[in-house]
């Protein structure tokens, strides 16, 4: 173990704070709702995601990479897990992992209550289009089909019937505002155009997961907002993400920040009053369409 390090047994205690600590930035403004506004996840029943002594190593050549160390983590739903950490602190491998993309090499990882660390191949991808919707960096769309035909493919994986793709795929861009644009390609898109298909992609089999890796990575600030905005309404109705970010202003519309170190989770507290994008775009002065 690199000294210094935590023990890998112990996870933080979850910790209510409106301080942020120095890792996750300054501590966000005071335009949140009044906390009796807020609807606050509820934590009894099933954790969404329930990870145990999770451990991912990499062999290269005679090199052992330990990428997650004993990784403890509970989300329920109607969260919204901002993940921050340095640069190889492994915050994509937990992602990996949580999104049924990769296997943990030791552990216990429960989706909704199921155990899938150990769980085949194609039951794996089955499980991950069922209850996981993805929102990446660089948007991945098929550049050669329109928003609409990008919308319904995780409904073709899941085998909805064809009648009821359309509708669904109109309702999820309706839901992101892009009802208009359903018949327009990738390239006649703005960045924040592109990553709201992506989010209609991401929700439109209803996951109980979305997980969003810098989301806003490629985005200009006011449009980083506009994604916050839409993602946070998103999470208001229920959905539960969990996002890996760099930015402590991203970071902080979260529900809850966690922050990887080394392989371990070194802090993970509730952020008591998010910033909220809704106020912070109607503070902008220009509001150009995007
Ligand atoms: P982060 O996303 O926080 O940058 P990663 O999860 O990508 O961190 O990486 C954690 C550690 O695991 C790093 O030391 C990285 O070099 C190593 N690692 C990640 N993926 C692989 C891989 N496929 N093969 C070998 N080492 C890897």
């Amino acid at each position: 173990m690199t000294h210094g390090s935590p023990d890998p047994s112990e996870a933080p205690t979850l910790v209510h704070t409106s301080e942020a600590p120095t890792l996750v930035g300054p501590p966000p403004d005071d335009s949140g709702p009044p906390p009796d506004q807020r609807r606050l996840p509820d934590r009894e029943g099933t954790p969404v995601i329930e990870v145990a002594d999770l451990r991912k190593t990499y062999h290269m050549g005679e090199t052992v990479v330990s990428a997650l160390r004993g990784i403890a983590l509970k989300v329920w739903t109607g969260e919204m897990v901002m993940v921050m950490g340095p640069s190889g602190s492994g915050k994509s491998t937990f992602m990996n992992v949580v999104g049924c993309l990769d296997r943990p090499t030791s552990g216990s990882y429960k989706l909704d209550g199921v155990e899938v660390s150990s769980m085949p191949t194609n039951q794996l991808a089955d499980l991950r289009n069922l209850k996981i919707g993805f929102i990446f960096q660089g948007f991945n769309l098929l550049q050669r089909t329109d928003a609409l035909g990008n919308v319904i493919l995780p409904m073709i994986y899941a085998g909805v019937p064809a009648n009821e793709r359309r509708d669904r795929g109109m309702a999820a861009l309706e839901a992101v505002g892009l009802a208009s644009r359903a018949r327009h390609r990738p390239n006649e898109l703005s960045g924040g155009q592109q990553q709201r298909v992506a989010i209609a992609r991401a929700l439109v089999n209803a996951p109980s997961l979305i997980l969003a890796d810098e989301p806003t990575g490629n985005l200009d600030s006011r449009t980083s907002v506009e994604v916050m905005a839409i993602l946070q309404r998103l999470n208001a109705e229920g959905a539960t993400i969990v996002l890996v970010t760099h930015e402590p202003d991203i970071a902080a519309h979260g529900t809850r920040n966690v922050v990887f170190r080394d392989g371990h989770v070194i802090l993970d507290r509730i952020v008591d009053e998010p910033l909220l994008a809704e106020k912070e775009l109607a503070s902008w002065t220009t509001s150009e369409e995007w």
